[in-house]
């Protein structure tokens, strides 16, 4: 197991679509996306932010808080979500210590697999809801300042640099 190097906006990376997983073995991969999720230190990684360019993504919301809940989503999709959005400032691993507000769904029903191949269904809201939306962003090329107009981005981004 070990950490991987994380990829930084605006690499092109970030910007492309995945291809789903297809039944090969990612387990040792996503080993490895834990250790650098939890060493970044942050609460979801996709993919994209370590070079794969497929359809996983790892979450723990609650690490931080003395309890872990690991979870891998594999192929994840929306199937449901709430007319209700709310808007919050989102952090982004690779894009360090930028806040951007996104508006988003309060409330999803995500289809996925996990790292065994086991189908899951699952109603998330809250802290989960935005984060699992926040990484299948990645996993369409999309990020957080992809949220914002041109304008407002081009401000916030004056004078920032990525590692
Ligand atoms: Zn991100």
């Amino acid at each position: 197991m070990s950490v991987l190097p994380l990829v930084f906006y605006p690499d092109a990376r970030l910007s492309e679509v995945c291809a789903p997983v297809n039944g090969e073995d990612l387990r040792p991969l996503i080993a490895d996306m834990f250790d650098t999720m939890y060493a970044a230190p942050g609460r979801g990684l996709a993919g994209p932010q370590v070079g794969v360019m497929k359809r996983v993504f790892v979450m723990d919301c609650t690490w931080k808080e003395g309890t872990r809940t690991p979870m891998a989503f594999l192929n994840p999709e929306i199937v449901d979500l709430s007319a209700v959005e709310d808007t919050l400032e989102e952090g982004c691993l690779s894009i360090p210590d930028l806040m951007v507000p996104v508006v988003r769904p309060s409330e999803i029903t995500v289809r996925w697999t996990d790292a065994l191949g086991v189908a899951h269904q699952q109603a998330f809201d809250g802290f989960e809801a935005r984060c699992i939306q926040h990484e299948m962003d990645h996993l369409d090329g999309r990020v957080t300042l992809d949220h914002m107009s041109a304008s407002a981005r081009a401000e916030i981004l004056q004078g920032y640099t990525t590692p």
